[in-house]
């Protein structure tokens, strides 16, 4: 494996901050290094007292990174909100939904909901989208599974239609 140092400087939005096999390495003053690093490495990091790495893997290589810009790094795993990253808005949604008629088995335990959020907000980001809904509907919406987004055709008015799944015990 041969590791190849690049920094990761400001408006690098499009590393993979949230892949899952992206490593995080925090090196402290001390050079200890920890990984995936503990609570505060942000502060730890904006306050110089420890510096932040991510390697991500590839096939053939993998590249060591030095994220010198902290912001990206919080947005991207949900530290800090990002209404343009999400296109979710740190609010409560309006929210229209309901149970889509193309037949779940009326036992599963997961139904689909077609929604329409009235607040204009857009779901560019489900996890995000999912942990506000649970925490606003209490609603549990699946972030596995397929979900498919009908966007506006004729009416300009009209706002996209989402089609989540979501236990259906959660729905209120
Ligand atoms: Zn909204």
């Amino acid at each position: 494996m041969g590791l190849k140092m690049l920094r990761l400087a400001s408006g690098s939005e499009n590393f993979p901050f949230e892949l899952a096999t992206v490593c995080y390495l925090e090196v402290g003053a001390d050079g200890e290094v920890t990984s995936p690093p503990e609570e505060g490495v942000t502060e730890r990091v904006r306050s110089g007292g420890s510096r932040l790495y991510a390697v991500w893997p590839g096939h053939y290589r993998s590249d060591l990174f030095l994220i010198d810009d902290i912001d990206e790094y919080e947005k991207a795993l949900g530290l800090q909100h990002d209404p343009v990253r999400t296109g979710l808005q740190e609010h409560k949604h309006q929210v229209r939904w309901s149970i889509s008629p193309c037949g779940d088995r009326p036992t599963g335990a997961y139904v689909s909901v077609e929604t329409h959020l009235d607040c204009g907000c857009e779901v560019k980001d489900l996890r995000t989208f999912a942990r506000h809904m649970r925490d606003q509907r209490g609603w549990d919406i699946a972030t596995t599974a397929a979900w498919e987004s009908t966007g506006p055709t004729d009416d300009a008015h009209a706002r996209p239609k989402y089609t989540f799944r979501i236990r259906r015990r959660s729905l209120a």
